[in-house]
């Protein structure tokens, strides 16, 4: 559910509520009971999506920096017993 912020006009009172969409907006401020709350534009909800600096990427790109590095190898093991053991 949206989480909507609201402002007393009469008093600064702030708070926030969460809400259905289909519900009323609220008027009533809970501090001074004046009918002057005032809707505000969410800015609770919103959430930064963390993209990070890309820039370094591009900049890496450009380069056309290609490893030649086998990716690591991961060589069976027979558990130590393999032949040469005198197990
Ligand atoms: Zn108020």
């Amino acid at each position: 559910m949206p989480i909507y912020e609201y402002r007393c006009e009469g008093c600064g009172h702030e708070l926030e509520v969460i809400q259905k969409m289909s519900e009323a907006v609220l008027r009533d401020c809970p501090e001074c009971g004046e009918p002057r709350l005032k809707k505000l534009v969410s800015a609770a909800g919103f959430k930064l999506k963390g993209t990070g600096w890309y820039a370094t990427d591009f900049k890496d790109s450009g380069k056309k920096k290609q490893k030649s590095e086998a990716p690591a190898k991961s060589e069976p093991k027979t558990g130590g017993c393999g032949g040469g053991c005198a197990h």
